[in-house]
């Protein structure tokens, strides 16, 4: 397994991030047990590096994989909290901090951030963080955003550590521009010294029939210290670990359709229309509807923001 430094925190992650989304409730739906089985072959093979969110509800599934496992090489964890007031944010490290437990590094990020605007208005949150890092809770701060500005906007703050923005081969579900000006924002970013995590790779499962181009186009990128790719089977980490020692010789996943069920339940609330992030989803006679199915790229954030529960990724 290849190690890249993050940025300047000084922390060495493996080009191959577990990303924790896929196997939990909003997605694949794994039993903790089940779920830190997978994470244990991908430690065993050597990735070092997990990326959840206090949304995706694998902190057990983590901290299970993480129980008295013993290696020279830390594992690091990074998480996501929405909380934009200190109270809350303060109350997301502490989740964070119990839930995981202490056998990991925590890295913590601003959930979903947009431009100059939102991470303003996450100000409190963001110092809450900071203090975090100066008591050594966490070892680094950033944000995560799908929008070219959140990347250009986290740029001009020296004290943010770590960007995970989303980037793709074809570019679907980047917000605010194409793939190239997305590009240039994380060139710029990693040139300013931020830790880069690739996130939806696959285009949330869009681009799995070019699973092998897909990641060897962000393979390729310097700038890119490593690359969130969602797990919930043994046989993905397997074939993910190789195809990131270099085996260019594997079948490609199983190319398994996905799509959003909205119940008939729905109450067209409108919560899953603001919580996409893409765009995705609108009101129509009182119900929720995809607009576009190429704008979704299953993140699962409509699901998580029901309050009748009425729709998911399936
Ligand atoms: S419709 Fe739902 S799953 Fe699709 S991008 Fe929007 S929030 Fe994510
Ligand atoms: S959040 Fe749930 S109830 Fe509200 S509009 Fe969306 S699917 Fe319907």
């Amino acid at each position: 397994m290849e190690y890249r430094e993050l940025g300047r925190t000084g922390l060495h992650v493996s080009r191959l991030c577990f990303g924790a989304l896929t196997m939990g409730p909003l997605q694949r739906g794994l039993s903790p047990q089940q779920g830190s089985n997978v994470l244990r072959r991908a430690f065993e093979l050597g990735v070092n590096f997990v990326d959840t969110a206090e949304l995706y509800r694998t902190y057990e599934h983590i901290r299970l994989a993480l129980q008295d496992y013993e290696s020279d090489r830390p594992i690091v964890v990074t998480t996501k909290s929405y909380a934009y007031t200190r109270e809350g944010m303060l109350r997301s490290v502490e989740q964070a901090k119990e839930g995981l437990g202490s056998n990991c590094l925590l890295l913590f990020m601003l959930h979903e951030q947009e431009s100059s605007h939102t991470l303003r208005g996450h100000w409190p949150a963001l110092e809450v963080l900071w203090e975090a890092k100066k008591a050594g809770i966490v070892q680094a701060v950033g944000i995560s955003t799908h929008f070219v500005e959140g990347v250009t906007a986290a740029s001009e703050i020296p004290e943010i550590d770590i960007i995970s923005p989303l980037i793709n081969r074809t570019g679907i579900g980047i917000q605010g521009g194409n793939r190239e000006d997305m590009i240039r924002a994380i060139e710029r970013a990693a040139g300013l010294g931020k830790g880069i995590i690739a996130m939806k790779p696959l285009g949330g499962g869009h681009l799995l029939a070019d699973w092998a181009s897909s990641l060897e186009y962000l393979l390729d990128k310097e700038e890119i210290h490593s690359i969130a790719v969602g797990m919930k089977t043994v046989d993905e980490v397997e074939n993910n670990v190789a195809f990131f020692q270099g085996r260019r010789d594997l079948p490609a996943p199983q190319v398994t359709t996905r799509r959003l069920h909205i119940d008939d339940w729905c109450i067209g609330c409108g919560a899953c229309v603001r919580a996409c992030p893409n765009g995705a989803l609108e009101l129509e006679n009182g119900k929720a509807r995809v607009v576009t199915r190429e704008k979704c790229v299953f993140c699962g954030y409509c699901g998580a923001s029901c309050p009748e529960f009425a729709i998911k990724v399936i």
